[in-house]
């Protein structure tokens, strides 16, 4: 087989680096031993600039890419930034999707995510309701700029032929996350204030009620399907990677989850006058387990307490 170049975009963050993680596991190494993989974050490229993005395919003339990188964040910079949101995934994703195009990429994987859906539905999710109706108003403009991919993606198959497809996962969570106070999504974002309160000594307040409801998939897991999908899923339709619909668990579960692995001993308290957003979001992985019946995941309080000792252990050099 003829040497693979495949370009990870956005390869220096949370899924990236799990990306990276599950390469030295000689289990998922040997599918790949043919494959040069080059991870690239915002300092090595603005992907906003078309011109960057095109010097980066002449450069390294990539056979296949993952395309991570986005401008992402949780449920409170969602509702501060719909601008950012809006124009910085729009304009990425369309120059990636362009280069991939223009310099022959054999297969191109994006990333969607559980929050674009509509607000109003059924459950469980699936792949087939992406464009069913609005997103939930907390998420829009990155909602809308995610749905894009998909239009691109069977646009381009149907004029030219092309392999690009997307993945959907659902909140994701693990080491090397964004833990900023603010603007974090919540595993990452709680983490952080919980070692804080544990250090400082005062209590914990969490915003919103505890009650909507998620599921979590580890960065490990994502990256090592992520990586299924590059290799063996041909189809330009989007499919969604997750744990099943038994596994969702509510905001008040992590909390207490990660109070647990954090051994914090002082008072939790939630602030409900803070937006709980979206009630839910629950999504079948049925399609994924037509593909990967024994496919394992990691249990949400191992997974937790993986990452509050990455955080923990790598306090100084995490991103916050
Ligand atoms: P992340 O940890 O915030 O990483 C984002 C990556 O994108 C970083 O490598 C970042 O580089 C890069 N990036 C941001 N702006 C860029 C720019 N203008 N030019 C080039 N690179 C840029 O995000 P993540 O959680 O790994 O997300 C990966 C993908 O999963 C995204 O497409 C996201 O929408 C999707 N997703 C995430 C979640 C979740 O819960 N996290 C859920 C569903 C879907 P630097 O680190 O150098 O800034
Ligand atoms: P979402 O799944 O897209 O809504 O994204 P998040 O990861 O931001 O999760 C939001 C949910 O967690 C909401 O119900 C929030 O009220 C709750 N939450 C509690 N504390 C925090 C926090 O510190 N940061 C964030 N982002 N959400 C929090």
């Amino acid at each position: 087989m003829s040497k693979r170049v495949v370009l990870v975009t956005g390869g220096t963050g949370l899924v990236g680096s799990g990306i990276q993680a599950v390469l030295s596991d000689p289990e998922v190494k040997a599918h790949h031993d043919n494959d040069e993989f080059i991870f690239l974050g915002s300092k090595d490229c603005d992907l906003r600039d078309m011109a960057v993005c095109e010097a980066l395919f002449e450069i390294y003339h990539p056979t296949h890419v993952i395309h991570l990188a986005a401008f992402v964040g949780g449920l409170f910079i969602n509702m501060a930034k719909p601008v950012e949101f809006y124009n910085d995934n729009l304009t990425m994703n369309n120059n990636i999707i362009q280069c991939s195009h223009k310099f022959g990429v054999e297969k191109l994987v994006s990333c969607l995510s559980t929050c674009i859906f509509p607000d109003k539905t059924t459950y469980p999710i699936d792949e087939t309701m992406v464009h069913n109706g609005p997103p939930h108003s907390s998420n829009f403009a990155y909602a809308h700029a995610k749905r894009m991919i998909d239009v691109a993606n069977k646009a381009y198959n149907q004029e030219y032929g092309c392999k690009f497809t997307s993945v959907i996962p659902t909140n994701i969570y693990g080491p090397h996350d964004n833990y900023h106070l603010q603007n974090s999504h919540v595993i990452p974002g709680l983490i952080h204030k919980f070692y804080n309160a544990k250090k400082n000594g005062t209590d914990m307040t969490v915003m919103g009620t505890g009650a909507p409801l998620r599921q979590f998939i580890y960065s490990e897991d994502l990256a090592k399907l992520f990586l299924w999908t590059l290799r063996d899923y041909d189809s330009v339709e989007p499919i969604i990677l997750s744990v099943g619909e038994e596994e969702e668990v509510s905001i008040k579960d992590v909390v207490m989850a990660i109070a647990e692995a954090m051994e914090f001993k002082g008072q939790i308290t939630f602030d409900t006058t803070k937006a709980d957003g979206q009630f839910k979001k629950t999504a079948s992985n049925a399609k994924l387990r037509t593909y990967l019946p024994d496919f394992k995941f990691i249990d949400i309080k191992a997974g937790i307490k993986k990452s509050v000792d990455w955080f923990v252990a790598n306090y100084d050099i995490a991103r916050k």
